[in-house]
């Protein structure tokens, strides 16, 4: 029997565990809701490695409780569930899983915008509800040009140069917005970077690809949204509270914006009495991102390698803290 233990925090794919039993003794939680804090805390007492996903909080109560923790690694690119300072301090490296997933997500936030503006779900839902009764008018169901539109694109990550290559294959001309400007990408693929204010003000569409950080945190708020052209389309892919639900509720009710597309909202779930949901002028998907099976396949299987790396003491394939290594003259 291993000496190594490890808990995964949600069933995933099989091939992925079969990359860790080898060498470590598993537990994988059972349930589909994940683990309450205190069941977590439980759970990695005696834990050499956590695989974790979004839904998991690793804060430092966690990280107390888990005196024998190696490695985590996680099921996504985003970590704002989780405490990096803390785990850095630590020396723990913390694995995500960037790129592999990049261009499924990117795929699902192009459907949401092409839904948003050409309000297919919308029509869908009138339709369920008995409403086709005039087979067709010229004047009804009129939506937003895509191609040859602008598509203003904040944070220009692997996501957000999916979505670049996605709006160029619509002929739509690409701004973006990044804290970093990509020489390299603009002259590849025709991109403008722009100040986020003439972004707001120039785009057809504006998609948001950040990561959420103290700094994002309703990054776009009652000011971006008025800034925004009245037939404006917000896409947010990113992280719920990227956004103020609240703005952007006023927003679409009072026709500040034209319409918006979110794979995310805050919080999650988003509750059935939400006013957002109130709406027509919004489509919303269940944080579906990257759920296509290659997709999250290949997901699982970078984070079972990284912990499979970080728990034995090797450099992991993709860490979002490397500097850990430096202490363990890796
Ligand atoms: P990424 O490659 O790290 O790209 C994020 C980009 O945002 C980087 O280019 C980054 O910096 C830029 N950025 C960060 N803070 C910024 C700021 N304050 N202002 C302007 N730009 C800023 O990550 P990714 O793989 O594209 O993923 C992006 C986010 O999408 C993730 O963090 C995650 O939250 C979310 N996500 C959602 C789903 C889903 O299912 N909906 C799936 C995967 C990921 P530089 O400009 O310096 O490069």
């Amino acid at each position: 029997m291993s000496s190594l233990r490890i808990f995964v925090t949600r069933r995933i794919f099989p091939e992925a565990l079969d990359l860790l039993s080898p060498f470590a003794e598993l537990e994988v939680w059972p349930g589909d809701y994940p683990p309450s804090p205190q069941e977590l805390r439980e759970k990695a007492a005696n834990a050499h490695g956590l695989l974790t996903n979004v839904m998991d909080r690793l804060d430092e109560e966690l990280l107390d409780a888990a005196p024998e923790l190696k490695a985590i690694s996680q099921v996504s690119v985003g970590l704002d569930n989780v405490d990096l300072a803390e785990a850095t301090r630590r020396g723990i490296p913390v694995g995500n899983t960037p790129g592999v997933l990049a261009k499924a997500t990117a795929d699902l936030g192009f459907g949401l915008l092409l839904d948003a503006a050409r309000r297919i779900s919308q029509g869908d839902r009138w339709l369920r509800a008995g409403n086709w009764r005039l087979a067709y008018h010229p004047m009804h169901w009129l939506g937003a040009e895509v191609h040859g539109a602008t598509l203003g694109i904040i944070g220009m990550g692997q996501i957000g140069l999916e979505m670049a290559k996605r709006g160029r294959g619509f002929d739509m001309k690409i701004i973006y917005h990044s804290r970093t400007r990509k020489p390299d990408l603009e002259t590849q693929y025709g991109l403008d970077w722009v100040q986020p204010d003439i972004l707001l003000s120039t785009a057809d569409f504006v998609s948001l690809h950040l990561p959420l950080t103290p700094e994002t945190r309703h990054y776009i708020g009652e000011a971006e949204l008025r800034s925004m052209k009245t037939t404006a389309i917000l896409i947010n892919l990113a992280r719920g509270p990227v956004v103020d639900p609240k703005a952007l509720y006023t927003a679409l009710k009072e026709g500040w914006i034209q319409a918006a597309g979110l794979d995310v909202t805050d919080p999650e779930p988003i509750p059935p009495d939400d006013p957002l949901l109130t709406l027509d002028n919004l489509v919303i998907s269940p944080h579906i991102g990257s759920a296509s099976v290659d997709s999250r396949r290949t997901t699982c299987l970078l984070a079972a390698r990284n912990l499979a790396a970080g728990i034995q003491g090797n450099r992991m394939e993709q860490c979002a803290n490397p500097e850990v290594y430096r202490a363990l003259g890796l």
